[in-house]
């Protein structure tokens, strides 16, 4: 397989609504949507998940596309690769920049994928014909807005809430979501808000039955979650902390976590998640897909990702209808009683919508 073009587009899509976090609010989703092109004139998409600030991480769309144009597409371009997994090798001497490199990565699998004539789950391994698929909730105004949205979402199916807290939107917020829905599968994300300091209002959080509390501190600790994690009962899930295999294999061995959040974007594409999912399942510590307000071409391949065989957590990838009034594939992602049906069509499985991707573009080139 050898890619010979590849087309870089900015998009900007709109949310239906705000979303807020514990670093700020936004509403404007900037991206970049890569397509490549192989010698036999089929395109294989990816989508690059860093945010227009390095709010969740240090890498951004800008610092996304210097990568892409002067690294990341030229050692690529004209190389003969056999299996997607090669691609971490022509990046070998690239540190970092697992957002970028995910970019083209995952186009390279769902061209892979059709090339080979299967779905991109079945090339990667996985065996599931539908996902259980949850929710993720960002801060809100009040309780009772929280309540109202978690009300219509359980209506809706999905198999899991997952509420972003910060210091003040957590434990009395989350007694009043438990009152309420006392058995509703239920998790917290605190996007690194915390230190050890707050290991009392953390340690209250036990008496609700969490599923887990993901990232409660630094973006680039696993000591300190350790700690916390012998004084609370609550299973610890790392996200931001975990951008490598060797990263979760340090983590697992510290006790730092009992799961593992997997973004494709965040440890540098799928074959890496796959080598996480592989360890994470050796040592019986679930995973689960995390979600980075991905348009239809990111939200696929979490779907793909998600049939491997322990991915036994519903993740965040919800239907495309949540957060956009139109997405940019064909058939949109749709989730019926809590539930993705993964399609088996060769690659990603959903056809790119070209005219709707061209009314997103803000800035597009090619490089051949
Ligand atoms: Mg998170």
């Amino acid at each position: 397989m050898q890619i010979k073009e590849v087309t870089l587009r900015h998009l900007q899509m709109k949310l239906k609504f705000p979303f807020t976090t514990s670093f700020g609010t936004f509403q404007d989703r900037d991206f970049i949507l890569l397509e490549a092109k192989d010698k036999n004139g089929h395109s294989g998409w990816g989508e690059s998940v860093a945010f227009h600030s390095p709010w969740y991480s240090e890498e951004t769309m800008k610092t996304n596309w210097h990568m892409l144009e002067d690294y990341l597409i030229p050692a690529l371009l004209n190389q003969e690769i056999t299996h997607p997994d090669e691609v971490s090798e022509v990046f070998s001497n690239i540190r970092k920049n697992n957002m970028a490199k995910s970019t083209i990565e995952g186009a390279v699998w769902d061209l892979y994928s059709q090339e080979q004539g299967i779905s991109l789950a079945s090339a990667l391994g996985g065996k599931k014909s539908k996902i259980e698929v949850g929710i993720s909730i960002g801060i809100q105004d009040t309780a009772s807005d929280l309540l109202r949205i978690i009300e219509k979402h359980v209506e809706e199916g999905y198999k899991r809430m997952k509420v972003k807290i910060k210091p003040g939107w957590d434990v009395d917020v989350m007694r009043e979501v438990r009152k309420e829905f006392p058995d509703v599968p239920l998790m917290a994300d605190a996007n690194s808000a915390y230190t050890l300091k707050d290991i009392d209002t953390l340690k209250a959080l036990d008496e609700f039955d969490l599923m887990m509390i993901e990232q409660p501190l630094a973006s680039d600790d696993i000591i300190d979650h350790a700690k916390l994690q012998q004084a609370i009962s609550t299973p610890v899930c790392l996200d931001e902390s975990i951008h490598s295999y060797e990263d979760a294999r340090k983590a697992i061995e510290l006790g730092s976590c009992g799961i593992i959040n997997i973004k494709i974007g965040r440890v540098g594409g799928l074959s890496e998640s796959k080598r996480i999912h592989d360890l994470c399942e050796s040592h019986h510590s679930p995973v689960w897909c995390g979600g980075m307000l991905e348009s239809g071409i990111g939200r696929a391949h979490n779907v793909a990702l998600t049939t491997l065989s322990n991915f036994i957590m519903p993740g965040d990838t919800a239907a495309s209808s949540r957060y956009w009034e139109k997405d940019i594939i064909t058939p949109e992602v749709t989730v019926e009683d809590g539930y993705i049906t993964v399609p088996n069509k060769p690659g990603i499985g959903y056809e790119p919508d070209l005219e709707t991707i061209e009314s997103y573009t803000i800035e597009k080139k090619t490089y051949k």
